[in-house]
């Protein structure tokens, strides 16, 4: 048996022991070493995210989709070179036959398992878990493993940025201080813009300019009728009001990226998008952006470790699910959990 995290109902959940799991052949069993949790875990644990009105996931929930840990078994003899790797691993579980699957679009299969997420597949809130082999990806020891579990929303916020094509010396402006904007914001500076970061605590603006963001900004101070100021918007937020205010600050010919998910429609006037010429980008995944999240981090381009407050044990998650912070947490917006730990 093996301890994991079963959120039961909306709001309900706790550390039960479960079977430990088994890796079936083309698939990894793996120790966890360390999780990270987020937005979309919390509005899967509160009930409220899409997925489960659209019947895409149910109750119980096993939670946890950015994660490293080590692999210390292999379903099938021809996987056992995989056996004591340090791994993480793509969210989205392609079925690997339909047409987006081959053409490199499996994070958007209408057949995928969401680890963590969509359709059951268990996540990584637990002592172990299986992952199929396709989907795990090494990381290299000199990675901290901090980092290592970073390498998910890293993906997602490097998609951000590719999406916005910036060329050095271009002002981008990140708005969201969360961890997806601030680690936007550490690959922005990896390709030498010139960055900015709009957002409400003041704790996470401080980080930003301690990462070396060149200026940051209230979002009341940017939404105060400024325009045509920026040559990349790369939108990060929950606030509805941000993708339109986005449009109105990037400058003609400019480029504007979606990433960030309200819960009311975030609407956006397409006349403004084409009077200026703007280019806009939606991102949905990390998948396409996990290698390169990895080789940032082992190369050391981007630095992550900072945006993580905390590293907390099983028992502790519900309560940051409701929004309570440790009293050591740091300014940094990333909770993390180490399943071997037990307080
Ligand atoms: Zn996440
Ligand atoms: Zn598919």
């Amino acid at each position: 048996m093996m301890r994991a995290l079963v959120v039961t109902a909306p709001r309900t959940a706790e550390v039960q022991e479960v079977p430990d799991p088994i890796a079936a052949p083309g698939q990894l069993l793996v120790d966890v070493e360390r999780v990270g949790i987020c937005g979309t875990d919390v509005e899967l644990y509160t009930g409220e995210m899409a997925y489960i009105d659209q019947g895409f996931t149910h109750f119980p929930l096993r939670l946890g989709h950015e994660w490293a840990g080590r692999v210390v078994a292999a379903g099938s003899p021809e996987d056992e070179q995989w056996v004591g790797q340090r791994v993480t691993g793509d969210t989205m579980l392609g079925c690997g036959h339909c047409a987006y699957c081959q053409s490199g679009h499996h994070h958007v299969c209408p057949h995928r398992f969401e680890v963590g997420i969509r359709d059951g597949w268990a996540g990584a809130l637990a002592e172990k878990f299986v992952i199929p082999t396709r989907f795990a990806l090494r990381i290299p020891e000199n990675v901290s493993l901090t980092a290592a579990a970073l390498v998910e929303p890293g993906g997602n916020s490097l998609r951000a940025v590719r999406g916005a094509a910036i060329e050095p010396g271009q002002k981008v402006l990140v708005l969201g201080s969360g961890t997806i904007g601030l680690l936007a914001a550490q690959f922005a500076l990896a390709e030498g813009a010139e960055v900015h970061v709009g957002g409400l605590r003041e704790g996470s603006l401080a980080l930003a300019r301690a990462l070396g963001v060149h200026h940051t900004w209230q979002l009341a101070e940017l939404s105060a009728g400024r325009v045509d100021e920026f040559d990349a918007v790369i939108e990060c937020t929950s606030n509805k009001a941000m993708p339109a205010l986005s449009v109105q600050l990037a400058k003609p010919a400019g480029r504007v990226v979606y990433i960030g998910l309200s819960s009311t429609p975030s609407l956006v006037d397409t006349r403004d998008i084409a009077l200026k010429d703007i280019t806009a980008v939606g991102i949905l995944s990390a998948s396409p952006g996990l290698a390169g999240a990895i080789n940032s981090f082992a190369s050391g381009a981007v630095v992550p470790d900072a945006i993580v407050s905390e590293v907390i044990g099983l028992e502790d998650v519900p309560s940051r699910f409701e929004g309570q912070r440790g009293p050591d947490a740091g300014p940094g917006p990333k909770v993390h959990v180490d399943p071997r730990k037990v307080s």
